[in-house]
């Protein structure tokens, strides 16, 4: 695991260096817009703790964090009206992962992306 590198920018934008356009905020949760957003809604969630990938904070992060982290999806997909089990038309959530994940930031996020038929991913 390669340790958390603080001058990333989800760090910059967590510490207020950088402005970002906030969906959610939590105690220990922010969700914000893409810069480069891939479809009509494009969230990306990101836990405040120095996680560096899903696996590093699914195994290190405290059980309220990863609740918090959990819920705050589940408030943005209902708060954009995408979520089929509130009757949205759907989304898909990705985490990319180290260097055959293709992770260009190394603070752990989830990428939900909605508003248009996304087509298969996986063959
Ligand atoms: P990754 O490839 O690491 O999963 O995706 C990182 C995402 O962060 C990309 O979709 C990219 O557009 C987004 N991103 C990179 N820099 C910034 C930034 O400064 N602000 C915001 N809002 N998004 C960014």
């Amino acid at each position: 695991m390669a340790a958390y590198d603080d001058q990333n920018i989800f760090a910059k934008i967590l510490r207020g260096e950088i402005p970002n356009d906030t969906v959610l905020e939590t105690e220990h949760t922010l969700a914000f817009r893409d810069i480069r957003p891939q479809a009509p809604h494009h969230v990306l969630v990101i836990p405040k703790g120095p996680y560096v990938t899903y696996d590093h904070f699914a195994a290190e992060a405290s059980d309220v964090e990863i609740l918090d982290f959990t819920r705050a999806v589940a408030k943005i997909c209902a708060d954009l009206g995408v979520g089929p089990v509130n009757g949205g038309d759907g989304a898909r959530f990705i985490s990319n992962a180290g260097e055959h994940g293709v992770q260009e930031v190394p603070h752990m996020h989830v990428h939900i992306l909605a508003g248009r038929p996304l087509g298969r991913m996986l063959e």
